[in-house]
């Protein structure tokens, strides 16, 4: 069997295309806060990333850098200063931050109608609770690429390979809001291998390149590789994907599969936070009433 490679490049533009249409909907384009502290140059990329298609999706970037050196107290009033800003309708804190900040206590300040990474604590609360809020943008992103090529997932065995607030858990909340059977791995997990074998559909985000390989799939099982490392010969996941290709019904790709997705679905979330917050000040700045 040679699995499908599931386009991500592919959805993510159609994504982007949704999420341009809906901003020019809104009564006032959305803004989008980016903090960034400090010059860790992967960051730098990342962010710049989602500027550039923020305002290609026609939304305000208000971008805030802030030195490396900011004391916590000057990063928190920061945050709440765009918290309290009308014309800032989703906030960003870009990680990792450097090591003397508490970036937990800095993500919480974020009010929970803003929190376009889904990252605060009120934000991880809604999702175990199965409530209504934003979620974080990387799992939301593979939902939309299982759903994009028709998953069942009910009823299905979900493995998720890592535990990380940022992916595994709220992955393994989303599977399991869509009822599928989920089993979550870590480092601690004794027969890695064993109990992927065992997935219908496989989420992989353990950062460690080729984790999984030919022996920890099933046959025609939905192989998503979330990891991204960057090799001499390029970038690759942690699926070994030449092996798993073999076997897998269905694989994303390193690149092109989950990583375009992940800005994508920042912008639609920043789309739904402002559609749950629409705000006067902005709204004029269209020169509408
Ligand atoms: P992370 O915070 O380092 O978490 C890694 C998780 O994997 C941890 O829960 C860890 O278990 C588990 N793990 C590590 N080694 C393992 C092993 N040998 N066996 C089983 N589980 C193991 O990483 P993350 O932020 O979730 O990111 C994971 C990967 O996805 C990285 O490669 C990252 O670059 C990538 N990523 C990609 C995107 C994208 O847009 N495509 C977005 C975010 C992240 P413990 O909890 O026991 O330590």
């Amino acid at each position: 069997m040679t699995a499908t490679l599931i386009d991500g490049r592919a959805v993510a533009a159609r994504v982007r295309k949704e999420v341009a249409r809906d901003v020019e909907a809104l009564p006032a384009p959305p803004g989008l806060a980016t903090i960034i502290i400090g010059d860790d140059p992967a960051s730098a990329i990342y962010v710049r990333n989602k500027r550039r298609q923020c305002v290609e999706a026609g939304m305000r970037d208000l971008h805030r850098p802030l030195p490396g050196d900011i004391s916590q107290a000057r990063a928190a009033a920061v945050i709440d200063e765009l918290a309290a800003d009308p014309a800032v309708t989703a906030i960003l804190v870009q990680l990792p931050l450097p090591p003397h900040l508490d970036a937990a206590a800095l993500i919480d300040r974020i009010p929970p109608g803003k929190d376009v990474d889904g990252l605060t604590a009120g934000s991880a609360g809604r999702l175990a609770l199965g409530r209504p809020g934003l979620r974080p943008c990387t799992p939301a992103g593979v939902l939309v690429l299982l759903d994009e090529i028709g998953v069942e997932l009910a009823g299905a065995h979900a493995v998720v390979v890592g535990r990380s607030d940022l992916v595994g858990k709220p992955m393994a909340a989303l599977l399991l809001q869509r009822h599928a059977t989920v089993t979550v791995c870590h480092s601690r997990t004794r027969d890695l291998a064993a109990t992927c074998r065992l997935a219908d559909v496989l989420v992989v985000a353990a950062g460690v390149p080729g984790i999984v390989g030919v022996d920890g799939v099933k046959p025609g099982a939905t192989v998503i590789d979330v990891g991204i490392h960057r090799t001499g010969t390029g970038l690759r996941g942690d699926v070994d994907a030449d092996q798993v290709r073999e076997v897998a019904g269905a694989l994303t790709p390193v690149p092109g599969g989950v990583g375009p997705m992940t800005i994508a679905m920042l912008l639609r979330n920043t789309v739904t936070a402002a559609a749950l917050c629409p705000s006067p000040d902005t709204a004029s700045s269209r020169g509408r009433p």
